[in-house]
């Protein structure tokens, strides 16, 4: 494990801290002129449960899409567990991300007509796994996020609420350094929205690092740290390490680092 990416100051607990993201000065400017992101400078530390909040059009899903390297910024540095994503081709930037982040969507985007343990499989794809072990791992995340007795269920035949805890479960099943989140309670009633935002923060109490984009206050109050999005920068952050769960809690989902 690389762990001599981050500042290397130490916490409180005496381990390093690690940079899983850092943004330097990231710009986003779209075809037609449309600057959506114009200077934004944000780390996530391993560990760390992120809120980011901000009105509608300020930026939000720019700003996952691009710490999530789905897109490359217009200017200024994006890393990944230290690594420039600039000197990365798209295919090993695609190798990268399949390794190491997960992706959670408001809509769910499941696959239709197969079981949600096929669907937590495609998880694990580009793992040169088994399709054997792909499914028997398919099915403990699914037991982790309460769903084991749906594993043969098909999107269609789930809830919302279950349809996002699949989602999550594929995005996790991996181990990811790294799991975003775009408004994934958007399309929920409150009640299965507050049973996904707990099951967020028990996979934020495991270990895992998670930014998670939300609208709603309630919910983003209940999370440890706050990002703040207007007009395409970052107008507030309670605090870069104030996210990070459990002192002394060591990533348990954190495999290698690259
Ligand atoms: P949020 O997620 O906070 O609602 P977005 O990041 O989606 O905001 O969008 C920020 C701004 O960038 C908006 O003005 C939006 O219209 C614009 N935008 C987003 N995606 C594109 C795109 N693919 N092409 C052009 N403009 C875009
Ligand atoms: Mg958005």
């Amino acid at each position: 494990m690389n762990r001599d990416v981050g500042s290397g100051s130490a916490r409180q607990d005496g381990f390093p801290r690690e940079e899983v993201v850092r943004l330097d000065r990231v710009t986003k400017e779209y075809p037609g002129g449309v600057a959506a992101l114009r200077g934004v400078d944000l780390t996530i530390e391993r560990g760390e449960l992120v809120a980011i909040v901000g009105p509608s059009g300020s930026g939000k899903s720019t700003l996952l899409h691009i710490a999530g390297t789905l897109d490359r910024p217009s200017a200024g540095s994006v890393a990944i567990a230290g690594h420039d994503v600039a000197a990365l081709s798209d295919r090993a930037l695609s190798a990268l991300r399949a390794r190491h982040i997960g992706f959670v969507f408001q809509s769910f985007h499941l696959v239709p007509g197969i079981s949600a343990r096929d669907n937590v499989a495609e998880g694990l794809l580009y793992r040169g796994m088994s399709r054997a072990r792909r499914r028997r791992e398919a099915a403990a995340a699914l037991e982790r996020v309460g769903l084991g007795d749906r594993m043969g269920h098909r999107p269609h035949e789930l809830s919302g609420g279950q349809k996002q805890r699949v989602a999550i479960a594929r995005a996790v099943v991996g181990e990811p350094d790294l799991l975003l989140a775009d408004e994934p309670t958007g399309a929920l009633d409150s009640a299965s929205g507050q049973a996904v935002l707990e099951l967020l923060h028990d996979l934020g109490a495991d270990g895992a690092t998670i930014a998670v984009i939300t609208h709603d206050t309630e919910i983003a109050r209940q999370l440890p740290r706050q990002v703040r999005i207007r007009d395409g920068l970052v107008v507030e952050d309670t605090g870069r390490g104030a996210g990070v769960r459990g002192a002394g809690v060591r990533g348990t989902m954190a495999g290698g680092l690259l």
